[in-house]
């Protein structure tokens, strides 16, 4: 019953009764509904960068 959140709207939504997920290096992302997915499979480094990006900043 693990809850996870939607990387592309911010929503917590329950792992098992998810809309949609998507594989992205390695690692699994779960989506409230198919929009989300699509969103998110566009421009994915969007999304899952964003605590990346923070570390790359401060390095650079
Ligand atoms: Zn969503």
């Amino acid at each position: 019953m693990a809850q996870v959140k939607d990387p592309v709207c911010g929503m917590m939504i329950e792992a098992e009764t998810a809309n949609s997920t998507s594989t992205y290096q390695g690692k699994t992302y779960y989506f409230c509904s198919p929009g989300c997915k699509t969103a998110f499979e566009r421009d994915p480094e969007k999304y899952v960068g964003g605590e990346q990006a923070k570390k790359a900043g401060t390095a650079s």
